[in-house]
């Protein structure tokens, strides 16, 4: 057999070429987009709801809410501020895929937004393995869980383009080594963008949210 033949089509599975589609329809409208993943507990929906509240009268935000069972985090990001909040009810599955994802981006008028935000399920497993179609990955770290989570979870860590830690108000009260947790970050992926945070002191919050607000700016 030829060595030479086309296979990217091959490689691409099903999941991939929805969530290129789903890239595609997110990019058209001129809408920024990030994948949030993350461990239950972590901080997903408290970044959301401390975030919104700083884009206000900046950037049009809609989030998606992937949840196994309920719209708990949905209705905390509308009262938050956000233009439009969708919940996914998963039907129990552990992480949000591209199908899913295609099913909320069309109630959503594209075109009304700046910035979409995408709320995974709570899980340091399988996200990693299911594109969505976001522009960015972003994964939230938190100080409680322990600094071992990049060498117990490295698939997660290894595939996000930013990465959030959480929590760091309780650094003198816990047994986290920042630099041994950077270290394992650092051996996965090495460029990774990080930005240490509290959302309860709000210490660190700016960095982040400038971040967004200069993402959403270059995207054409
Ligand atoms: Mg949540
Ligand atoms: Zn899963």
């Amino acid at each position: 057999m030829p060595q030479n033949i086309p296979i990217v089509e091959n490689i691409l599975n099903a999941n991939d070429r929805l969530a290129e589609e789903n890239f595609t329809r997110i990019e058209s409208a001129g809408v920024f987009s990030i994948n949030l993943m993350a461990s239950p507990g972590a901080g997903k929906t408290s970044l959301i709801e401390q975030t919104l509240p700083l884009l206000k009268d900046k950037l049009r935000v809609a989030v998606i809410d992937g949840d196994i069972a309920t719209s708990i985090d949905a209705d905390r990001a509308a009262k938050a501020g956000a233009q439009a909040a969708i919940q996914i009810n998963t039907g129990g599955d552990c992480h949000l895929d591209a199908v899913m994802l295609r099913g909320a981006l069309e109630k959503l008028e594209m075109d009304q937004f700046d910035l979409l935000i995408v709320e995974n399920v709570g899980n340091l497993v399988c996200p990693a393995s299911f594109k969505l179609g976001t522009h960015k990955s972003i994964l939230i770290a938190s100080v409680p869980e322990g600094d071992d989570k990049p060498y117990k979870y490295p698939g997660m860590y290894r595939g996000v383009d930013a990465l959030v830690i959480n929590k760091i108000d309780l650094l003198p009260y816990v047994p986290f080594r920042m630099d041994y947790f950077e270290r394992g970050v650092q051996v996965l992926n090495p460029n990774v963008k990080t930005f240490p945070l509290s959302c309860r002191t709000g210490e660190g919050l700016d960095v982040w949210v400038e971040w967004l607000i200069q993402s959403v700016m270059r995207n054409p």
